[in-house]
């Protein structure tokens, strides 16, 4: 399966181009790794440098940080051939989330200092939003900045981090004004290279994405320049997340659309190998029915988030339309990985098929990128007007 289907109206010459070689790369670097990447908690480090030679990290940046000047749609494809192959270790959907806040809010010495490196793969980000206290409900966040000369000072503790084990530069919201809500919050880089005060707390133990790594970050009087706030003025955070949510959203549903069809196409295979009653475990109508069910899901969900693509392309994907591919795309993942476990019978149970793992990492796209009730909360605003 692909995302390129005849739904994919936005989709030119270059971005098929684009998929192809995507696909033999990850066929080449990442396929013989993704066990070995689960069991070891975390992605090989010189993988991001290889995907940045090979240009996937680049597709929707300027050619002149080291891009080839295209929009979204090329993330869309590095994300979506990324979970078509079982992978969900590789933290790349976190590296585009942060890359496009700097280059939608990064002043012009921040876009040339850290774009071309995060594009090669020589960087690796990560953004720390959620607290131990907080995750909903950002504005409530407790990690401050506070100006100390013309640097700031960075206290607090994050949560649930992801590529927060390797990370160079973290993305951190903090209060630069703490008598405000949404408007005393801040986005601040930091790099962590050398960073006195900044610890990574061990590596999370997950129900599943077990190969993507997560973690707690600590700023202990976290000293940063001034110029690493991410644009020119205080207090604009809160507006630059939600600006940039869209994408954020999206691509939780372009991920899910590719672990269905990886799923389902594990489940062809095995429910035609597999023999019940003298008869294929395929031929029971129960089966049939059930992935006719499946397949039916997974092309509405094409269309929805090929159409999604096409108005995020067209500057025109709103915050309540990218909620529902975020919500509805999850959710029908994880319904989908449910059917598909059940017709794998006990063996679906096991860790050595690839549904087990799929059944496991499905289950937190309904709680990252906003929980499906924050997504319901911000459709249902669009329809209460
Ligand atoms: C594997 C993993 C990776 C993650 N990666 C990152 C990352 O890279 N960066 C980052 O910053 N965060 C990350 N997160 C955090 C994630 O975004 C939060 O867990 C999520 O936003 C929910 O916040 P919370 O856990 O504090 O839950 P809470 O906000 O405490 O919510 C608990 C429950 O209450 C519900 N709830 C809360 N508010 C409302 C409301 N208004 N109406 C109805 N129901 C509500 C929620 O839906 C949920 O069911 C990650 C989490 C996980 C598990």
């Amino acid at each position: 399966m692909n995302l390129l289907s005849s739904s994919a109206t936005w989709a030119q010459e270059e971005h098929h181009m684009f998929a192809d070689s995507v696909k033999r790369f990850y066929q080449d670097e990442l396929s013989p790794n993704i066990d070995r990447w689960v069991e070891n908690g975390i992605v090989d480090r010189e993988f991001w440098n290889k995907a940045g030679e090979a240009g996937l990290m680049g597709g929707a940046i300027a050619e002149e940080y080291g891009g080839s000047g295209g929009g979204l749609g090329f993330d869309s494809i590095a994300l979506y051939e990324q979970s078509a192959k079982g992978d969900s270790s590789w933290g790349y959907g976190i590296q585009s989330i942060v890359v496009h806040y700097i280059v939608a809010y990064g002043t012009p010495e921040q876009k040339e200092r850290w774009l071309p490196k995060l594009v090669s793969g020589e960087m690796v980000a990560a953004i720390a939003m959620t607290e131990p206290g907080c995750g909903s409900d950002l504005q409530a966040v407790q990690t401050t900045a506070v100006k100390d000369g013309n640097q700031y000072r960075i206290n607090g503790s994050k949560i649930f981090i992801t590529n927060g084990q390797m990370a160079d530069l973290v993305i951190v919201v903090a209060k630069t004004d703490k008598s405000e809500g949404a408007k005393g919050v801040s986005l601040i880089a930091v790099e962590t290279d050398g960073a006195e005060g900044y610890t990574r707390g061990r590596n999370l133990d997950k129900l599943g994405l077990k190969g993507n790594d997560t973690s707690e970050l600590f700023f202990e009087d976290v000293k940063v320049p001034m110029t690493n706030l991410l644009g020119t003025e205080e207090g604009q955070g809160f507006y630059q997340l939600m600006k940039q949510l869209p994408w954020e959203r999206l691509l939780i549903g372009i991920t899910a659309l590719g672990s269905i069809d990886y799923a389902i196409s594990e489940t062809v295979r095995y429910t035609q190998d597999r023999k019940a009653f003298g008869q294929r475990v395929m031929d029971f109508q129960n089966t049939r029915f059930k992935l006719a069910e499946c397949k039916t899901k997974a092309e509405v969900l094409r269309s929805f988030v090929n159409d999604c693509i096409a108005r995020l392309e067209a500057g025109k994907l709103d915050a309540a339309t990218a909620s529902m591919a975020k919500y509805w795309g999850s959710q029908t993942q994880n319904e989908i990985m449910n059917e598909c476990l059940q017709l794998h019978g006990g063996y679906g149970y096991m860790n050595e098929f690839p549904i087990a793992r799929l059944y496991a990492d499905a289950r937190v796209q309904m709680i990252y990128g906003g929980s499906n009730e924050i997504m319901k909360e911000l459709i249902a605003r669009s329809i209460d007007v």
